[in-house]
């Protein structure tokens, strides 16, 4: 359905879980992290619920996040729940990576359509840094194992973060040469854990076109299957390509199709403003999907026109980002 800026609302982001098996910098502090209690988080059969409900609101694709998804029990059994509504033509998964090779073919089988895995750097020593303790070979083989599942095209997101990745930008690009995978470069946002380092490690998606097309000739690509909001370029000949998603240099606000769901059953119009429905109560009180439907309708039309995040900061600053879902 179109909200009132004329865009066409299609994409529901479901956090499955607040809690993950990694804690990266800029995203989790490393203690004191405050994880809602077990009551609070929606049950599958209650996500399957809200997803039954979006449809009759004009939702099509649905993408699980966290938190890491893996990490929320019987997330295949929700996967094929959901591939279960004919309406829904798009399934997709954004993960670290770290459970894949016990988990990717199930996924598969139950329904997933695609497979987008983060990793900020390919030195070992320095993943373990980022991710405070994470091995980089489970999820390196987490990325082969989407591979050997069969998900096309598998995505690595990556989060360009000044003294820290800079060196490595042509690396992962030249990744791209030997494998067909869809390399994406995120700015660092100023959300949560990420909000003091965005200050001083921000690098713009020009800076980082800067530095790679002084080494590598990039021709813009057309269009990589579900793309959203990333700009796609590709090494002439190369399987691979390299993608950069710039919300705070460009934002993508004017093409915005999402509503996002906190695994507490919260709705969020936008990422970055503060404001959040509750469907968890209704859902609770035995609403029906029509009534959770309007609800969710409500939403739509209170999407605000874009953040202001670069002049002002994090807006939704009641929650860090593996609360809300990446
Ligand atoms: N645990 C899963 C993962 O890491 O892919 C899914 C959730 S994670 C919050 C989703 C995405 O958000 C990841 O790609 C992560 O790098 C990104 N992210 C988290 N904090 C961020 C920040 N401050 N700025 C930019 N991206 C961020
Ligand atoms: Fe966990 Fe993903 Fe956040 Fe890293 S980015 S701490 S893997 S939720």
């Amino acid at each position: 359905m179109k909200d009132t800026f004329q865009r066409n609302i299609n994409y529901l982001r479901i956090s499955v879980t607040d809690r993950c098996n990694l804690r990266c910098v800029y995203c989790m502090p490393e203690q004191g992290v405050d994880l809602a209690c077990h009551e609070d988080i929606l049950r599958l059969e209650e996500i399957a619920r809200v997803v039954h409900s979006a449809v009759l609101a004009g939702i099509r694709k649905v993408r699980f996040t966290g938190g890491e998804p893996l990490v929320r029990k019987n997330i295949v059994d929700l996967v094929a729940m959901v591939n279960d509504i004919p309406e829904i033509d798009d399934i997709a998964l954004t993960t670290n990576g770290i459970l894949l090779p016990e988990m990717a073919g199930r996924l598969r089988k139950a329904g997933l359509t695609r497979v987008n895995i983060s990793l900020d750097t390919l030195s070992p020593e320095k993943f373990s840094r980022v991710t405070r303790g994470g091995l980089l070979s489970k999820a390196w083989l987490g990325v082969e194992s989407a591979r050997e599942a069969g998900f096309n095209p598998v995505k690595i997101n990556t989060v360009a973060i000044r003294g820290f990745n800079d060196d490595e930008i042509l690396d992962f690009v030249d990744l791209t040469r030997k494998v067909p995978l869809h390399i994406r470069f995120i700015e660092l946002m100023p959300i949560g854990a990420g909000e003091e380092a965005a200050r001083s490690q921000y690098i713009s998606t020009p800076e980082l076109l800067k530095t790679i097309s002084r080494k590598v000739k990039l021709v813009p690509e057309k269009e990589v299957a579900g793309s959203g909001p990333a700009r796609y370029y590709r090494i002439p000949g190369a399987p691979g390509t390299v993608g950069f998603i710039s919300p705070i240099s460009n934002h993508f606000c004017d093409s915005c199709n999402r509503l996002r769901l906190t695994s507490e059953g919260l709705l969020r119009p936008c990422l970055h403003s503060p404001t959040e429905i509750d469907l968890k109560t209704p859902l609770r009180n035995g609403a029906s999907e029509i009534e959770i439907a309007s609800i969710i309708k409500l939403a739509i039309n209170s999407k605000p026109e874009r953040h202001d995040m670069s002049n002002t900061g994090w807006q939704g600053n009641r929650r860090i980002m593996n609360q809300i879902g990446g």
